[in-house]
């Protein structure tokens, strides 16, 4: 794995300790629910873990004070660096003191979806679908969360009846064709309940399309059961939504998660957020995007990381992703290619984000630059 590691993280000074690694880490249960009882959720039990920087262990107190909190399964624990702050799994996990510092551009609600709200828990932001918010919890809490203003605030699973209006809205408008339920983590939710909100929704005759936006297989892979996939496969068609962001992610247990969703029949598409620091390096998305296809996931997004308050230190500027993807084209297959993609601040809509690769246009002809270089005309049919 070391290969992978990006440029700019082999330059970092690494960061001085200051708790000492002095235990193993917690057993990691193999059933789903033990792992959520044994999380990590404190200060004291993350220091008793891993070795924690300044900078760590300030942002954990604050953390816990305030602001998003700390969960990281043993599972996912597991995959963390004991003594390296650089470790990109840590990084996603483990609260830095940065999260304190606001830069420009930083929004609470990046995609403005308390102005899009038109029903509790339901925002709309384009014509033909919406987001339903079943819950705020997750397994993990991921440090480059868009919807950090709520995740993990302790309402957990919103109760049916409190969906009710939600769901009326969908059904009365019948132009809207897909829901995509998140939260939080549906995943997280118990079976039953989940079960029933994809019944209720299925209920509604104009839904076509149901999402599952879920970190699970990554951070909980357990989680994906076979009571659980024969629950969700009731509510045909259901595509699963994934996050994987960094090789060191795709785990026999997590590949093996994704192959019993696909081996179930569901469509499994990943979102990868770039992050710096963690896998802004064409050299690291390729073997993930490669990974990732081998276990039957669609790498879909690559996403410009929202400005969310307190994440400065983890975003990219837009040329970082313009000059991966160039990088990436034509190295990689295209179904291993994502789409690099910018969600507009203020929820105005997501933009695909491309290298040019148009050279020139004349009348009738356009050249373009081909990924190796060359310049290439193509000429358009005789007009009528
Ligand atoms: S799993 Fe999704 S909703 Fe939950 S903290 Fe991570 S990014 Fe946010």
């Amino acid at each position: 794995m070391a290969a992978l590691v990006s440029p700019s993280s082999l330059v970092r000074i690494r960061p001085r300790r200051v708790a000492k690694a002095k235990t193993s880490k917690p057993r990691s249960p193999r059933d789903w629910p033990g792992q959520l009882r044994e999380s990590i959720r404190s200060v004291d039990q993350l220091a008793r873990v891993l070795d924690l920087t300044p900078e760590e262990l300030e942002g954990a107190r604050r953390a816990e004070r305030e602001g998003l909190p700390i969960a990281i399964t043993p599972y996912y624990l597991s995959l963390c660096d004991r003594h390296d702050a650089t470790c990109p799994v840590r990084r996603q996990c483990v609260p830095r003191i940065d999260e304190a510092h606001e830069v420009p551009g930083d929004l609470v609600d990046p995609l403005g979806e308390v102005d899009h709200e038109v029903a509790p828990h339901l925002v709309r932001r384009y014509p033909d679908r919406v987001l339903l918010l079943a819950t705020d919890r997750c397994a993990v809490y991921c440090r480059f969360c868009t919807r950090s203003r709520i995740v993990g605030d302790g309402g957990g699973p919103v109760p049916l009846d409190r969906l009710e209006p939600a769901m009326a809205w969908i059904a009365a408008h019948p132009e809207i064709r897909d829901v995509i339920v998140s939260g939080g983590d549906p995943l997280a939710m118990a079976t039953d309940r989940l079960d029933r909100i994809l019944a209720r929704i299925r209920a509604i005759p104009s839904v076509e399309t149901i999402r599952l936006a879920t970190r699970v297989p990554v951070t909980l892979p357990m989680r994906i059961t076979t009571e659980l996939v024969r629950a969700l496969r009731k509510h045909h068609p259901i595509w699963v939504m994934t996050h994987f962001n960094h090789p060191k992610e795709l785990t026999p247990a997590s590949i093996a998660a994704c192959t019993r969703l696909a081996d179930a029949g569901f469509p499994v598409m990943n979102q990868t957020v770039l992050l710096a620091g963690i896998n802004d390096d064409a050299n690291v998305l390729e073997t993930l995007f490669r990974g990732l296809v081998r276990a039957r996931v669609r790498p879909y997004y690559l996403l410009q990381a929202d400005p969310v308050r307190g994440t400065g230190h983890l975003r990219t500027p837009i040329a970082k992703g313009l000059a991966i993807v160039e990088q990436l084209q034509g190295r990689l297959t295209g179904i291993a290619l994502p789409k690099l993609i910018c969600d507009t601040p203020g929820g105005k809509g997501k933009v695909p984000l491309s290298p040019d690769y148009v050279v020139a246009r004349g009348e009738g002809t356009t050249t373009l630059r081909t990924f190796r270089g060359e310049a290439v005309t193509y000429v358009d049919p005789p007009r009528e």
